[in-house]
């Protein structure tokens, strides 16, 4: 649990406990500090006892308040025990008709506020472990499930664009939730539970949320990481808790998050593994404990359904499935137009285009791109968003935050300005490339320059020739590095590493190497964490490195021979990217179209 969580969930003890501390600490401190009297020796208490003008006297122990006829007040201390060893001390005073008061000694009362805070410390600690133990069953410190009112922010089908089919698949849930006794009246079986698989971002919380806006019913909102603790019970009791919540309400939809963080496959034996397994078993418990038509349906959300536990997705379960996919163009199109309603967008803008140059991007991309776009617009000082707001919120949602205070060396600024243009000229020359969008040796994010392809249109599967493209691509930098500056740098890194995996991908997953024929291999580099794919002998392990060895070595040799081929293409874009920092499609296309017809001049 991460340390966030961890304070989070515990927060209202830990302020309930540091309140107590502060009102203990300054009762206490006010109690030292009530009267406030000046220091006295005791030597001149007892002159003035002896002159007179002693009126009052508090005996707290050793400690002797005094105040005198005009008023003024005084502290000073007693010699140990030396009020109670001599009676004659108080009989005296009282015959010089000074009023005394005995009371507790002063260092009692320390001893007692420092009793009650440790006590109450100690209550608070217990009340924390109890909570623990009985895992948060005391409902107003509970944050766990989060209870959304349909009536307080209704969202409804009209919020959620682009996944139509999913929309269509919902509906009779709707009407089932609005009118459970005319399903049962009929006899019909309602899914108790819907699974809707999908990308992050793609909108299944907010088509979840519309579900119950839509029906006019609570959304109880929880995620599968919630109940994930290190306690065993924990979450398997959180999931009895929720289920109690539902039923409370005549109907209403409980929502599951991130479902794969508990719903993984049972077996292994680690202690988590039995945690999960137990709250794994309580929701399958729940589920299985309300009737069809009690008007509780379970909707949950994942990206990973192959990795869920078969159990979950049996008849009464999670037995419909939903796909909730990335939006094609003309989804793309009307997701932006929801979000265009929030924000003053210029009335030149073109959205339909704007979703044309953004494949690829999710329901919760675009509506970042559209806040970015607002924040731009407003740095500015502009009333509108336009066109350009736009394209910049786009590279910023693409390639990161430019980085514009990173100090480079100017050695960097040409090792950047080469790279990069060795990876566009690789790729602007690459028939099975995806066109180039940008390259820019401006610092974005992590990176210290970006080249930015973007597909034409929406990328569904990629061919073999297009992987081996992109293989081809990511080493463009490095060689242009070696070719023109005679140097490696760690800057190659990443794409070393995202070829690699892209050619251990083509090899183990796509079937794609010849040699080893159309199997899915099941190797430690694999990033499967489940049982699919054959395991392989050590013999196999090998032939699969020679394997993607091979394609990423042919990768290398590609870039290489453009690159040596067109030196003259390189070094011109370098140049010009050390002037002008980012070059877009048309300038790139410039630069090259100029450098093949000198080539063609020359030969
Ligand atoms: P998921 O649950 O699939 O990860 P969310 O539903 O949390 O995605 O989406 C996050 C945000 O992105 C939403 O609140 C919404 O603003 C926006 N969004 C995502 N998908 C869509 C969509 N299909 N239509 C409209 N907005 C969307």
């Amino acid at each position: 649990m991460s340390a966030r969580k961890w304070f989070r969930s515990r927060a209202p003890w830990i302020a309930l406990t540091v309140v107590l501390l502060v009102s203990i600490g300054s009762a206490a401190a006010w109690h030292v500090r009530r009267v406030d009297p000046r220091p006295l020796l005791f030597s001149d208490l007892l002159v003035n006892i002896e002159k007179g003008t002693v009126a009052e006297l508090v005996v707290s122990g050793d400690q002797l308040d005094v105040k005198t006829s005009d008023g003024t007040a005084y502290r000073t201390t007693a010699p140990a025990n030396y009020v109670s060893a001599n009676p004659a001390f108080l009989a005296d005073l009282a015959r010089k008709n000074v009023r005394i008061d005995v009371r507790g000694s002063a260092a009692d009362a320390a001893y007692g506020y420092g009793a009650l805070a440790i006590g109450l410390t100690f209550i608070v600690m217990v009340g924390l472990a109890l909570y623990r133990v009985t895992s948060g069953r005391i409902p107003a410190l509970d944050g766990k499930t989060r209870e959304a009112d349909p009536e307080s922010s209704p969202i409804t089908f009209d919020d959620v664009a682009g996944v139509d089919e999913a929309k269509e698949e919902v509906k009779e849930i709707v009407d089932f939730l609005r009118e459970p006794s005319r399903f049962s009246a009929i006899g019909g079986r309602i899914p108790k539970g819907v699974l809707l698989v999908g990308p992050p971002g793609t909108g299944k919380t907010l088509l979840a949320r519309s579900i119950a806006g839509e029906a006019k019913v609570p959304f109880l909102f929880t995620s599968g990481s919630d109940f994930v603790e290190m306690y065993a019970g924990v979450g398997a009791s959180r999931i009895r808790r929720l289920f109690k919540d539902a039923r409370r309400h005549p109907a209403c939809i409980i929502f599951i998050d991130e479902l794969d963080a508990v719903g993984r496959s049972r077996g292994g034996n680690s202690l988590s593994h039995e945690e999960r397994e137990q709250t794994l078993n309580q929701l399958l418990v729940e589920m299985d404990g309300f009737s069809p038509n009690q008007g509780i349906v379970v909707i949950a959300a994942t990206n990973r359904p192959d990795i869920l536990d078969p159990a979950l997705l049996r008849p009464g379960r999670f037995d419909r499935q939903v796909t909730v996919g990335a939006p094609d163009v003309k989804g793309r199109e009307q997701i932006l137009r929801i979000h265009a309603k929030k924000v003053a967008l210029d009335a030149e803008v073109d959205l339909r285009q704007i979703a044309r140059g953004t494949p690829g991007f999710s329901g919760a991309d675009l509506a970042n791109l559209m806040n970015e776009a607002a924040l731009l617009a407003v740095r500015a000082g502009r009333s509108t968003i336009t066109g350009n707001d736009l394209d910049q919120a786009r590279d910023k949602v693409l390639m990161g935050v430019e980085r514009r205070s990173l100090q480079m060396t100017e050695h960097e600024r040409v090792t950047c300005a080469y790279h990069e243009s060795g990876h566009a000229v690789v790729a602007a020359l690459l028939p099975h490339a995806d066109p180039l969008h940008k390259v820019t040796i401006v610092p974005r994010g992590r990176a210290l320059g970006v080249t930015m392809q973007l597909p034409e249109g929406d990328r569904h599967t990629h061919t073999r020739e297009f992987l081996e493209a992109q293989i081809a691509i990511l080493m463009g930098g490095r060689i242009a590095e070696e070719l023109f500056l005679r140097q490696m740098t760690s800057g190659a890194g990443n794409d070393i590493e995202r070829a690699t995996d892209i050619a251990r991908r083509m090899v183990c997953e796509f079937g794609m190497s010849p040699a080893l024929g159309p199997l899915a291999y099941r190797t430690p580099g694999n990033p499967w964490e489940t049982d699919r794919g054959v395991g392989i002998s050590e013999a196999t392990a090998q032939r699969v490195d020679e394997e993607v060895r091979d394609l990423v070595m042919r990768g290398y040799e590609t870039a290489r021979q453009i690159i040596a081929k067109h030196r003259g293409a390189v070094r011109a874009m370098a140049e010009e990217l050390l002037t002008v920092e980012s070059l877009d499609s048309d300038g790139i296309k410039a630069i090259i179209a100029s450098n093949l017809s000198d080539q063609q001049k020359t030969a």
